[in-house]
């Protein structure tokens, strides 16, 4: 087994399994095991848990580990528990026998590292037994529950500054995905990290694909792009949860196995869906923004969007739910002009100050550009959180295939007179009425037939100034007033257009399931693959098919998630490698000692039966 004093790495290799650390995490258990404080910025699935369970062990003594959300610790602590790590969680899931058993382990040094939700951490006494035990640092995950701009503030988050002050000698690492530098700002003074080492990663998720289009009919277009992940895990993302409800059946009847998440649903539902999507293979999520925070399941493919996310954090944060494990997967979005109003009127009704609707607009706003960009997507949304990339990532629809952009200036200045000279009081079914010389009864009784303006867009159909005035919102050269009517007026942006200053250039609006069509079909026609993401050969589906049967049923038999006993990655790799005995097995990244002892011989078994 391991050495006496083992280093970082042959834990890396005999506990997890993994022949090398990837990225910033070598740099960070060293300076936590060294006893630094540390704040730690990684992009959701860059390997963050590593970074402070590595030092746990090496150093004397229990990591204890503050998580927000109780419902997943359970996960967490079963995936160390197969690894052979001595771990254990407190939270009130617990009864009272369970956590005098915990606090028992903890006060005999039993524990290498042990899970609390921030409020029983906070507990006079469960601080007064931390002050009775060794502990090996202080890990705080989501760290980005201290700042009250995000959706996930958690006041409780704010409290742990007492660990500083109680326990001044024990090294704390703070974690997030969180990149925005406002909120990395909040978390060092809040948390008292200013002697803290920051470490920051970059945020790129370079296995993701991006692919952002245009709303027309939401369910033919999922239907569409789910014919490429067939039979994967995923999430799909809907503004309300009466539209959860109604996607989720239409796909069951469809025959998609797919759930719906949403807080109208009651608890028990939720956990259970919950359950089913953690521990299933193939499981798709139709939900609200309630559902993901946290969600740590490696294998999901892909992660859709049917309505505009709030800001471009929220966006960020939920496809980064997608492809943890490294492999391909797909962030996929459609959208519509009446998002747009729809957005602007949730802000500028929710009850918060102006400073924060302020903060709120620039989000949507930098969220809008990105979806409208006709540059790399992956460069515009690493510009949001002030990282530069260089672009062409050859991995985004716009990459893939440049859209097509038309000089608009001139439907532009049309556009805004017209809003302009109908008062900028109507929202843009009407104003378009009128660019187009509709005598609709309201255009009539508003004697909007005489303006000037009448009639000088007849050149256009309706779904092109739809896209205009779609466009020109997401530029800022309109904006769409909060009175709950989508009524569009005018910005400083909008004089230079009008006067001619400033030249307009539009995207063509290209339709989205397009390019999944060409992709599929460049698949097919090559004949081996099948419609997946992983890119399974049809000679290896048999094989495959078998892996993840006797991982499922060896989950079962644990009860755990198929991913806590291997992960695609490492199924993919024995595929791949087809190792033939525990030795060669071994080498397998993934496998390591206490996963090879446990499941070692019945994968063997099943890839020495293949053909
Ligand atoms: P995060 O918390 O940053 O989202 P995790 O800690 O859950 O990420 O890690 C993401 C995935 O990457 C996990 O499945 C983890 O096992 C895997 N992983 C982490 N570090 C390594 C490594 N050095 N080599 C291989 N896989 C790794
Ligand atoms: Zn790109």
């Amino acid at each position: 087994m391991s050495p006496m004093n083992p280093t970082a790495v042959d834990l890396l290799q005999s506990v997890f399994g993994y022949p090398t650390f990837r990225g910033q995490q070598q740099a960070v258990v060293d300076h936590l095991a060294e006893g630094g404080d540390a704040l730690v910025l990684m992009p959701t699935g860059g390997g963050k848990s590593l970074c402070y369970q590595i030092p746990a062990l090496l150093r004397q003594g229990t990591g204890i580990v503050v998580s927000p959300l109780i419902a997943l610790m359970q996960d967490q602590v079963d995936a160390l528990r197969e690894a052979g790590v001595a771990a254990a969680y407190l939270n009130s899931s617990l009864g009272a026998e369970e956590q005098r058993e915990v606090e028992r382990q903890l006060l005999a040094g039993e524990l290498n590292l042990l899970y609390v939700a921030p409020e029983r951490l906070l507990t006079p006494r469960f601080l007064g037994q931390l002050e009775r035990t060794e502990v090996a640092l202080f890990a705080i995950d989501e760290a980005h529950c201290v700042s009250q701009w995000g959706h996930d503030f958690r006041p409780e988050y704010r409290e742990l500054a007492v660990l500083h002050q109680r326990f001044p000698q024990v090294p704390r690492i703070a974690l997030t995905a969180t990149a925005d530098p406002r909120t990395r700002a909040e978390i060092v003074e809040r948390l008292s990290l200013q002697d803290a080492r920051q470490f920051v990663s970059s945020f790129d998720r370079p296995n993701i694909g991006y692919r952002v289009g245009l709303r027309h009919n939401a369910k033919r277009q999922l239907g569409e792009f789910l014919q490429g992940h067939q039979g994967e895990s995923g999430i799909v993302y809907c503004l309300s949860r009466r539209k959860v409800d109604d996607t989720a059946s239409w796909l069951a009847e469809m025959g998609v196995e797919a759930l719906p998440y949403h807080a109208g649903l009651d608890a028990a539902t939720r956990a259970a869906n919950q359950k089913r999507f953690l521990r299933e293979d193939g499981v798709m999520m139709v939900a609200t923004v309630a559902f993901g925070m946290g969600i740590d399941k490696p294998d999901v493919r892909f992660v859709a969007h049917l309505d505009l996310p709030r800001s471009i954090e929220g966006y960020y944060q939920e496809t980064g739910r997608a492809g943890r494990d490294g492999l391909p997967a797909e962030a996929w979005m459609i959208y519509g002009l009446s998002d747009v109003v729809t957005m602007s009127q949730m802000i500028a009704q929710s009850e918060s100050a102006d400073e924060r609707k302020r903060v709120e607009r620039q989000k949507l706003e930098s969220l809008l550009a990105y979806a409208e960009t006709t540059g790399c997507r992956r460069q515009r949304l690493l510009g949001a959180f002030g990282e530069t990339h260089p672009g062409a990532c050859g991995h985004c629809d716009n990459c893939l295939a440049p859209p097509k952009t038309w000089d608009a200036t001139v439907p532009a200045q049309k556009a805004l007179s017209a809003v302009y000279r109908t008062g900028q009081r109507f929202g843009s079914g009407h104003v378009i009425d009128v660019l187009r010389g509709e005598e609709t009864e309201r255009v009539l009784s508003l004697d909007h037939h005489r303006l000037s303006t009448f009639g000088i867009g007849a050149d256009l159909d309706d779904k092109q100034w739809r896209s205009v005035f779609r466009q020109l919102l997401a530029a800022g050269l309109l904006e769409a007033d909060a009175d709950g009517y989508g009524t569009l007026r005018l910005t400083a942006g909008s004089r230079a257009v009008l006067s001619g200053g400033q030249a307009v250039r539009l995207r063509e609006d290209a339709r989205p399931e397009r390019a999944s069509r060409r992709r599929r079909e460049g698949r097919s026609s090559s004949g081996e693959r099948t419609g997946g993401s992983l890119g399974i050969e049809a000679y290896e589906q048999t094989l495959w098919d078998a892996l993840r049967a006797v991982r499922a049923q060896l989950a079962r038999q644990h009860g755990v998630p198929p991913y806590v006993v291997f992960h695609d990655a490492t199924l993919l790799a024995m595929l791949r490698a087809l190792p033939a005995n525990e030795e060669e097995l071994a080498t397998i990244s993934g496998v390591g000692e206490a996963k090879l002892a446990r499941y070692g011989r019945d994968f063997l078994a099943v890839i020495n039966a293949a053909p």
